[in-house]
């Protein structure tokens, strides 16, 4: 049946290689369970009898090599099972990366640098988990490099990040986020500020290649690079960027013959520039899909997940206390540049920001910069200081209210008082705690 279901327990006969794709309905819970046989959702392996719950909205696919019963209990929008998915190539795309590090292995090279590119809502995203866990099954270390300011899979919205991967994602919840290395870009689309984007892009690379360096296990692994779905214009210039950044030996492209070929002609000859269908379970979103799932992910830091609760903290900062910026200066026509000065100047400039109402709800990133006056600020690692736009970001708030008149704002933070620093990075982004 390809209707949902009214919320009793369903069964599935799968036959090898085939899936069954379920949406859950909006505030509802599916619970799945594997009866019989072996099977994965999105690469990681089921185990039999064991109850996986998906919440409100989730969109699921299990698929099975060999075939397998299945039961999923609660409120479905669709489920029904297809015969038509492109989990053979994916899986012939993983066997050829898997012999790319075997030869990395044996020649003292490094492993392949997988870039996925595409439009949005072709399962980017899916592709780059399925392929890291495939690769973390193995016994590898890849890392996961997220480029997706507007759907990060490792942290907030708003953020670059990378993650060494060291076992497949959880079925539901995704990849354990332990320790990643997260960067603040402050919006939720590369265009609003693409000097930043590819600048960030550049540290990640950067922070990349010297992980490699020392760690052979990483530099063997290689890395999967999720970008956006922005693919045309900045856009498409922010993909062959990011390509020679990373020196990426692969690039998937999803879904798009003409993204093929323009990357196909503007990348290097000794780039394999490979084009993979779509699966037809992947399922668009709209806007508002979207906002929500951003806002979810923000609720999560600050709140937890499923099984594991936070509780965030609210205390009051002075603006003494702090200094804050917006990254990027309004840019102003070319005409009017100070001499000597160009619009890149202007899209990283650091501009202070003195905090008014307006500043209730934003997300505020806190960087890891050394806090100006310390010892270790004025001689960073290697005596050089690294630049706040080059700092990671060692967590977030959100402002809740501010008082002007007495100087202060309320902030939600998931530690307890004081800050761990006190550099902090506007977003755009603004959550509102409905807690
Ligand atoms: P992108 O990264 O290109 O925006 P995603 O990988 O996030 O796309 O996929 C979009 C949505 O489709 C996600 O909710 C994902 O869980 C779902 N999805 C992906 N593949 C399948 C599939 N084969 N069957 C059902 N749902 C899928």
């Amino acid at each position: 049946a390809a209707g949902g279901s009214a919320g009793g327990s369903v069964r599935f006969e799968l036959e090898k290689e085939t899936e069954l794709r379920f949406e859950v309905e909006s505030g509802e819970k599916v619970q799945l369970e594997l009866l019989s046989g072996l099977a994965e959702v999105f690469g990681s392996e089921l185990t039999r009898n064991k109850k996986y719950t998906f919440g409100s909205g989730s969109k699921i696919a299990v698929f099975t090599w060999h075939g397998c019963t299945v039961s999923l209990t609660g409120k479905t929008e669709v489920a029904y099972v297809s015969r038509d998915t492109p989990m053979l190539l994916y899986l012939n795309t993983h066997a050829a990366l898997e012999q790319m590090r075997q030869q990395a292995e044996r020649d003292n090279e490094r492993g392949p640098r997988v870039m996925v590119v595409g439009p949005t809502d072709v399962g980017k995203s899916t592709v780059c988990r399925l392929l890291l866990s495939y690769a973390v099954r193995l016994g590898r270390r890849p890392t996961l490099v997220e480029l997706d300011v507007g759907q990060s899979s490792v942290s907030v919205p708003g953020t670059v990040s990378a993650l060494c991967i060291e076992r497949p994602a959880d079925v539901e919840e995704g990849f354990s986020v332990q320790a990643p290395l997260v960067y603040h870009f402050g919006s939720t689309s590369p265009g609003t500020n693409i000097k930043l984007y590819n600048k960030l892009t550049s540290c990640l690379a950067e922070v990349f290649s010297q992980r490699c360096e020392v760690n052979r296990k990483a530099s063997v692994g290689g890395c999967v690079i999720n970008t956006c779905g922005w693919v045309k214009g900045s856009g498409y210039q922010a993909l062959v960027h990011c390509a020679s950044a990373f020196e990426v030996d692969v690039v998937l492209v999803l879904d798009q013959e003409r993204l093929y070929n323009e990357l196909k002609r503007d990348l290097p000859y000794f780039v394999k520039v490979v084009l993979l269908p779509k699966s037809g379970g992947v399922v668009e979103r709209n806007k508002d899909c979207r906002r929500e799932a951003r806002d979810e992910k923000i609720r999560e830091y600050f709140y937890g997940f499923r099984g594991i609760s936070f509780y965030p903290h609210a205390f009051d900062v002075r603006f003494s206390d702090v200094r804050i910026y917006k990254i990027g200066a309004p840019s102003i026509p070319d005409s009017c540049l100070p001499l000597g000065m160009s619009q890149d100047d202007t899209q990283l400039k650091l501009v202070p920001v003195t905090p008014g109402r307006d500043l209730t709800h934003h997300v505020l990133s806190v960087s890891c910069v050394e806090d100006e006056g310390t010892e270790a600020a004025a001689s960073g690692p290697g005596g050089k200081r690294r630049g706040i736009l080059e700092s990671p970001v060692c967590g977030f708030i959100v402002v809740t209210a501010v008082d002007t008149q007495a100087q202060v704002m309320t902030v939600l933070s998931p530690a307890p008082r004081p800050l761990p620093r006190h550099t902090l990075l506007i977003m755009d982004i603004r959550f509102i705690d409905l807690k």
